[in-house]
């Protein structure tokens, strides 16, 4: 069972070895003591029809604009794939995807959002993949970070455990933006405007030259996409407590974190992910 107590020994074990060493021994939850933001869609007052609310309505009540849903043939496989983005701020073209999987035939539903909005409603433990895009390494295969890796991972995982939600949100360079993140690149391999400097950075170093914080990212429009499918808690695939913790102040049940793991990272993102740690980031490899 749950408690604050383990949410709290979550948030403070960053600190030490020992620690965290502890922590791998057992699955971490999360309890969330919130409502239900659908129930409180209208100015605080509790919605009247929340059961026959539809995907779209569900999704507006949390702030959310439905664009789309479509079954997405991958790998032979089929997921339905959520675009969405929150409501009144359009991110054009690029909308965020929650692609969803489960045991459901899709070309088979006569309602495509019911089907989608009911696929994974109140299930425990449902395995989840926030993932923020990193166009080089999820489309590309850059092996200077283990994005792609961990995409392809967690899609994988899901099929074999025949459910799960793959998230990906538009927040690039860790929410810095593409345009700036090639800068940072840039500069990580010593070249600052095109020409050689005099070192170079580490990821987290060439975020902080160029004015950024380290990471910029935040979760809180992945929560209410898993609260709009109506997931019970979820197992998260991550190394990263402070998207628990944001997740968990977004009234998401944690259930479990775990990390997929590829013998095939390269040195150069093995440095990356030592960095990760040495911020707190809490991988079982
Ligand atoms: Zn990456």
């Amino acid at each position: 069972m749950s408690s604050y107590s383990d949410t709290e020994q979550y948030r403070d074990c960053g600190d030490t070895p020992a620690a965290r060493a502890d922590l791998r021994q057992h699955t971490v939850t999360v309890v969330f003591q919130g409502h239900s933001p659908v129930a409180q869609s209208d100015a605080g007052q509790p919605a009247k029809y929340v059961g026959s609310m539809d995907l779209s309505q569900v999704m507006g009540a949390l702030g959310l604009s439905l664009i789309s849903v479509t079954p997405v043939e991958i790998q032979k496989r089929l997921w339905a794939c959520i675009g969405f983005e929150e409501a009144g701020e359009s991110l054009g073209d690029h909308p965020h995807l929650a692609m969803v999987y489960s045991d459901k035939d899709w070309l088979t539903q006569q309602n495509l959002h019911a089907a989608v909005q009911g696929a994974l409603k109140g299930r425990r433990r449902v395995m989840v993949r926030i993932h923020s895009e990193c166009i080089l390494g999820d489309a590309f295969g850059s092996s200077m970070c283990d994005c792609g890796d961990q995409l392809r991972l967690s899609m994988d995982e899901m099929e074999s455990k025949r459910e799960g939600i793959l998230i990906y949100l538009r927040q690039e360079g860790r929410g810095i933006g593409l345009r700036n993140k090639l800068d940072c690149l840039a500069l990580q391999y010593g070249f600052d405007q095109g020409v050689k400097g005099h070192r170079r950075y580490s990821s987290d170093e060439a975020n902080v030259a160029m004015g950024f914080d380290v990471d910029h990212r935040h979760y809180d429009v992945a929560a209410r996409l898993m609260q709009a499918l109506g997931i019970a808690s979820t197992q998260l695939i991550t190394g990263n407590p402070k998207k628990i913790a944001d997740l968990e102040a977004c009234g998401i049940k944690v259930e479990g974190a775990l990390d997929l793991w590829t013998q095939g990272t390269s040195p150069r993102a093995m440095e990356e992910i030592q960095e990760k740690i040495s911020r707190g980031y809490i991988y079982q490899r």
